[in-house]
């Protein structure tokens, strides 16, 4: 490939540039993944320096070649290989092999989800997969959804719609026309103390601020405690509050515990509420012989689902659900460059109108290549090795009198610590990462935990073992 090569065409010379470029690259990785640890264990000030030396924006290209082996020398070896069993921080998953392929068919047509003339294709296999999402989690022929770039989006787009549909029920007034009501203060969204951080920055982006989350107390579960609850939004309703959201979390970032949403429906019904499922990590868990543990979630009027977490898809795949697809009509606008109003009533469907993004990426082509390949039998045995992983180690770390754990997992998250004490435990996370051995680290009462988030299929009882071992030592 050279520097005359720009884009691709039917030309047989710019088919072998790309070509070339493709496995070229494909080869680079390839040769630089040598063993099994997740890291190098380079520290950040000598990574940071190596990187300071490389050259940007040279006054003549360097060319494709010179590049590529500098981006293998200097940069692939301090990646972080997201594939590896040793790798069990944070829920950021390693990528199924065939979504990396859908990867390359999406940039290489590099479709936008805007417009039905900028994506056909794209626009009509999104609306497809939303309409099977949909029957998946329970939603009838009124349910609608978007894909997004993540959870985060995902809920606030949820509490945008939700927020207008509220207002306009109540007061009868147009949020999206005329922006807050006067009496803005008093709305108020219901979430767990150990929620996602999306609904605090998704309450200060809406103009209603932090104060208008308000955080409810968790079980010994690290559950909402329904019956509290109830008593704090009754208050509120009887003070003269607009209580307008409970969110269940269906999966909390640390735990994986998962909230009631069966009684917390009740009580959003009860105070005229919408109630949102963040089910973010836990919506995995509908594929998996564990299905029962996240409860029925189209009593929900919207779910999260991230697919660049159990379901292993590379980032970015989200998608917002809702029972009530008018909601979405929050992000409706027309524009006469972009989506007129004239050709959507000849069919062409323009995405744009149910998306807080303009320019969108064809996420939902992996979720269509990675199920329709793997089919419900594949991605069963994909979740239930991840959550039949932590119920193992939960058990084993449980026999050994090294360790505590405080809450049985329910999904692929186990939150423990070794006994002796919070540095005992900061400095092997450390000695750990170092190793190329890469696990999380929390708090829970106070206490310095660590945490292993268990989403890689491939990751045995004999790599737990040895890993608890290697904790030990
Ligand atoms: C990961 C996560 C989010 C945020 O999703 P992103 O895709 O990282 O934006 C929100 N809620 C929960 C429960 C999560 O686990």
């Amino acid at each position: 490939m050279n520097l005359n090569n720009t884009v691709l065409s039917a030309h047989d010379e710019d088919k072998a540039a790309y070509r070339a470029a493709i496995i070229s690259t494909a080869e680079a990785i390839l040769d630089s993944i040598t063993s099994d640890e997740a890291f190098s264990g380079i520290n950040p000030y000598e990574l940071r320096e190596r990187i300071e030396k490389l050259s940007l924006l040279p006054e003549h290209g360097d060319g494709w070649e010179v590049v590529l082996q500098s981006v293998k020398k200097e940069i692939l070896p301090h990646m972080l290989r997201t594939w590896s069993p040793l790798y069990m921080p944070h829920l950021h998953s390693p990528a199924l092999i065939e979504a990396i392929a859908a990867e390359l068919i999406i940039s290489t047509f590099n479709s936008s989800m805007d417009s039905w003339d900028q994506g056909p294709a794209a626009t009509e296999i999104e609306v497809k997969v939303i309409k099977e999402l949909c029957s998946l989690f329970g939603y009838t022929e009124n349910g609608d959804g978007v894909f997004t770039s993540g959870g985060s989006q995902s809920n606030i787009s949820a509490l945008v719609a939700e927020r207008d549909r509220f207002i306009e029920k109540k007061l009868g007034w147009d949020v999206k026309k005329k922006g807050l009501p006067d009496d803005f203060r008093k709305l108020r969204i219901y979430t767990s103390e150990i929620s996602h951080f999306s609904f605090d920055k998704g309450s200060h982006l809406m103009g209603l601020g932090y104060d208008a989350v308000v955080k409810l107390p968790v079980d010994e579960y690290e559950r909402i405690d329904t019956e509290k609850t109830r008593k704090i939004i009754k208050e509120d309703y009887e003070n003269g509050l607009y209580p307008f959201l409970i969110v269940a979390t269906i999966g909390t970032t640390d735990f994986g515990s998962i909230d009631d949403i069966q009684s917390l429906r009740t009580i959003a019904d009860e105070f005229g509420m919408f109630l949102h499922a963040d089910a973010a990590y836990g919506s995995g868990a509908i594929l998996s012989s564990y299905k029962e543990r996240i409860g029925n979630l189209a009593l929900a009027d919207s779910i999260t689902v991230d697919f660049h977490k159990m379901f292993l898809l590379p980032i970015s795949a989200s998608a917002l659900l809702v029972k009530d697809g008018t909601i979405l009509d929050a992000f409706q606008l027309h524009a006469d460059y972009l989506n007129r109003e004239e050709d959507e009533e000849d069919g062409y469907i323009n995405l744009v109108g149910k998306s807080m993004q303009t320019t969108r990426r064809f996420d939902a082509l992996k979720v269509y290549i990675s199920f329709r390949m793997r089919g419900q039998d594949g991605y069963r045995k994909i979740m239930d090795t991840a959550i039949g992983n932590a119920d193992y180690f939960y058990r084993r770390i449980n026999e050994d009198e090294n360790f505590i754990a405080p809450i049985k997992p329910e999904l692929s998250s186990v939150v423990f610590a070794l006994k002796g004490g919070d540095e005992r435990n900061k400095k092997t996370r450390r000695r750990l990462l170092s190793e190329g051995v890469v696990i999380g680290q929390t708090v829970f009462n106070g206490q310095t935990m660590l945490k292993f988030t268990l989403l890689n299929p491939v990751l045995t009882h004999k790599h737990i073992d040895e890993l608890i071992e290697r904790i030990k030592a």
